[in-house]
């Protein structure tokens, strides 16, 4: 059907506008405000935090090399430094814990959503719009002019110099109508639903994980992964499991950019929750007399779009810890598949290695004014396998941020920000490890 034309009023007018407050949007949205830059947030839901909060995932995974076994070097300063110590200051937070391999930094989602509310609003030139979704773009002569918001009270737009991308589905660059990929079924992670288990003997559960693939084996045919844990909140009583698969009926990834797969993955995230859940009550240690007491805000999406950019980061880029003149961010996770059967699989790195993100991978050729951030960067499946946990994301989301500030105040296109000066910064804020 043909949506007939109309008008919609201008809400604010900015030098950067940020659609989507995930890991990558949070600190693209603070970077840009701390460089100067009049900075509108643009988050769908009440909220912020992305998969941090919203899938309440349990471990921000990314942060670290792995040198020897048990030495693990930062390799994301910046806003995601900032977020960790802070929620390691409130007791909130715990790492680096040892996981596998690699390390991960365990906190509370309740803690992180009320971090962001605080970090947000300290900022004077943040202005944070919730419960707008971003529903489409209007298209200039030099590009983006404005984003529309789906509210209440009817479309919207917002105006800017310069967009971040940081929906996790490319919404922005889609909705430009410039090229945007998403794997086939195969080459597409799945997603899970995460739920919480309270009242339960957290230190015996905790001892008993390294059985759990066993007890899975022996007891649980039936559930949808023959892995996967119970992680801790760090709140009395309380872990989040984080053992399900949730696929399409025909076992094929759900693209939840289809509000009929979305609507049915949700139903399906929290039917297999309560399955989950009962296998942990029956057959797990610390368990017996635990209840679930919720499921996360929604489904948790591991990929989707992701942009068609200057230049595709690759797998084999991961692996070999590639180094780019126009470096602005890092990564040093493995490459985590959620792909076949019931399994999950890691492709660890050489000790010692870590990779670099170009600034090109977060740029769409003809988008003069747009930039990307987040899981839905310019990536092949196998280096998004890595990049797109939360480390990396606020890592690049904040490298964006700077850049969209500078782009904006100085008038020039992203393609034309002093790079050197960007990576100085970003290197005196401890994004670009040695
Ligand atoms: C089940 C699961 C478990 C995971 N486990 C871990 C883990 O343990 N550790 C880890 O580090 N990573 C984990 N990940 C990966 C990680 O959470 C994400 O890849 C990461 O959050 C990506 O950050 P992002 O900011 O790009 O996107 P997201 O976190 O997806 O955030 C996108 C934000 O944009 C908003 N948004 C989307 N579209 C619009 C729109 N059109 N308008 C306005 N707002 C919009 C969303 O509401 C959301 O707030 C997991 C992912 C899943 C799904």
């Amino acid at each position: 059907m043909r949506i007939p034309a109309r008008e919609a009023p201008l809400l604010a007018d900015a030098d950067v506008v940020v659609a989507g407050g995930g890991p990558a949007g949070l600190a693209a949205a603070l970077a840009a405000a701390r460089d100067g830059a009049a900075t509108v947030l643009c988050e769908r839901y009440g909220f912020l935090g992305g998969n941090l909060t919203v899938a309440s995932v349990g471990t921000i995974c990314g942060l670290y090399r792995t040198d020897g076994p048990g030495e693990f070097t930062p390799v994301v300063g910046g806003v995601g430094h900032e977020v960790v110590e802070r929620l390691s200051s409130a007791g909130a937070g715990l790492g680096p814990v040892p996981f596998k391999e690699t390390a991960v930094f365990v906190y509370t989602p309740w803690a992180a959503k009320r971090l962001a509310d605080d970090m947000v609003t300290a900022e004077e030139r943040l202005d944070v719009l919730f419960h707008a979704l971003v529903s489409d773009v209007i298209v200039g002569a030099d590009g983006l002019d404005a984003v529309v918001i789906a509210t209440k009270r009817g479309p919207q737009a917002v105006r800017a110099r310069v967009f971040v991308d940081c929906t996790g589905d490319a919404d922005l660059a889609a909705h430009s109508g410039l090229p945007t990929v998403i794997g086939p079924a195969g080459a597409r992670q799945h997603a899970s639903m995460q739920f919480f288990m309270q009242n339960v003997e957290v230190e015996a559960a905790v001892a008993a994980m390294a059985r759990f693939p066993e007890l899975v084996a022996e007891h649980g045919a039936h559930l949808t992964r023959d892995s996967g844990a119970v992680i801790p909140t760090l709140r009395p009583g309380e872990v989040l499991g984080a053992m399900t698969r949730i696929t399409n009926p025909d076992g094929s990834p759900i693209d939840s950019t289809d509000v009929r797969q979305a609507a049915a993955g949700e139903l399906e995230g929290r039917r297999r929750a309560v399955e989950a859940a009962q296998f942990l009550r029956e057959w797990m240690p610390g368990f017996a007399d635990a209840f679930l007491s919720d499921t996360a805000t929604a489904l948790g999406i591991r990929e989707t779009r992701r942009i068609e950019g200057r230049y595709v980061l690759t797998g084999h880029d991961v692996e070999r810890g590639a180094r780019f003149p126009d470096a602005v961010a890092a990564g040093a996770w493995p490459r985590e598949y959620h792909v076949a059967g019931r399994s999950t699989e890691y492709r660890f790195l050489d000790p010692g290695v870590h990779y670099e993100v170009p600034y090109r991978s977060l740029q769409v050729p003809g988008a003069p004014n747009l930039l990307v951030a987040g899981r839905c960067i310019s990536a092949d499946h196998d280096a998004l396998a890595s990049l797109r946990v939360m480390g990396p994301s606020f890592a690049v989301g904040e490298a964006a941020g700077i850049a969209a500030s500078r782009a904006a105040r100085s008038g020039v296109p992203v393609a034309d920000v002093d790079v050197e000066e960007l990576r100085a910064d970003l290197g005196s804020r401890g994004a670009l490890p040695a």
